[in-house]
Formats: structure tokens, sequence, C-alpha cells
């Protein structure tokens, strides 16, 4: 996608670590116009795959996955990272290692957000070892869910994540796929 390319190359910035980072737009400061924009790319991208529910991750993916969803004309749940205990009656969790925070967090959706049955868009900001994502594919698949797809606004190639989600034989659609960090310098994969 043409103009979030662009948007990453004036705003983002590199930090050691392979870290992006895009506060400007994406994971601080929300750009509303750039967040319709990747909406409205992701539901083009799905728009034959009859979406029942789009769910993502707290916090950063949850502007993208509303914009999507609204142009869906579905509802979005966001995963919550868990606090306390919960009951297993209750929701379904599942355990997420964080990149940049280094921690594992445990995350639930409460079980009557997510009926039996649906078709699943998945959405989040970033795509890097893939963890974040395979633990939405375990909360969806626990819930008896189909996975339509993950839709991901900017994906680190370099890393393994991409390589996992479609060897695990899901569809994966990134809007801006990074192939290299390379001496805090940005360049973009083919598409
Ligand atoms: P994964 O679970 O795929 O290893 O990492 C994905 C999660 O880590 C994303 O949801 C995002 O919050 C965070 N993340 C990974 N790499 C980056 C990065 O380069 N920049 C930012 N801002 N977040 C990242």
């Amino acid at each position: 996608m043409q103009e979030l390319k662009e948007k990453i190359l004036e705003e983002g910035f590199v930090l050691p670590g392979n870290i992006l980072k895009v506060d400007s737009f994406l994971n601080h400061q929300i750009d509303p116009q750039m967040s319709y924009a990747m909406g409205k790319e992701f539901a083009r991208r799905f728009a034959n795959d009859k979406i029942d529910r789009v769910v993502t991750l707290e916090s950063s993916g949850i502007a993208i996955a509303l914009t999507t969803a609204h142009e869906l004309g579905v509802k979005m749940v966001f995963a919550r990272k868990a606090k306390s205990e919960l009951m297993k009656e209750e929701a379904y969790i599942s355990k997420v290692h964080s990149f940049t925070k280094k921690v594992t967090n445990e995350i639930y959706v409460l079980r009557k957000f997510l009926p039996a049955g649906e078709n699943i868009l998945l959405i989040d900001d970033f795509l890097a070892d893939g963890n974040a994502a395979f633990g939405l594919f375990d909360i969806v698949e626990q819930a008896g869910c189909k996975v339509a797809g993950i839709g991901i606004a900017v994906e680190k190639s370099f890393q393994n994540g991409a390589k996992r989600i479609t060897e695990a034989g899901y569809r994966l659609e990134s809007l801006a796929r990074i192939k290299s960090l390379d001496d805090c310098k940005i360049t973009f994969a083919e598409d």
C-alpha cells in the first residue's frame, strides 16, 4: 500500500534491535485518515470472504481493526492482556510472548464475544516473529471459529512470522513489507 509506505518513510525511524517506531500515526498518536485508508484496504482484500467479525489484540491493533470492521459492516473484538485470574468457563485464553517488551502475557477474549462457527478476520499492527498472530489463531480456534486470514499493517519480512503463518496454511495480507532495517535504514520488500 503505497500511501502507508510513504508515511513510514516520512515519519518512521529505526531503533537498535530492528524496531521500527511509527508512534506518530499507529502506535501512540493515531492518524484517523491513515487508519481509515488501511481499514478500507483490508476490507477490500477480504471483501469476498464473508467475514463475520474482526479480532485484534490490544492496544495498537484496535484503531485499524475498528476501521476494517466498520468498512465490512461487522463487529470488532480486541483480545485483552489478562491482569487477573480468569474463569476458564468465561474466556478463551492463550499465551503470547511480546517481541518488544520481552515478557509473556496471557491474552483473552470473553466467550460471549466469539460465538462458534464464525469466519474471523484477524488484524494487527506489526508482524515480527508471529507470536501475537499464533495467540490469536489459538483463541479463534478454541472458539470453534474459522480464521479467514490475518491482515497486518507492517510486516517485518526479515523475521520468522510471515513464513510461520503461511507455512501453517493461513492467509496473510500485509500492507507494507519491510525487507531490512539494517543500519537503521528502512528498505521495503518488492510487492
Ligand atoms: P510478533 O508477535 O509477531 O513477534 O510481534 C508482533 C508484536 O510486537 C506487534 O503486535 C507489535 O506490538 C510488536 N512489534 C514487533 N516488532 C515491532 C516493531 O518493529 N515496531 C513496533 N512498534 N512494534 C513491534
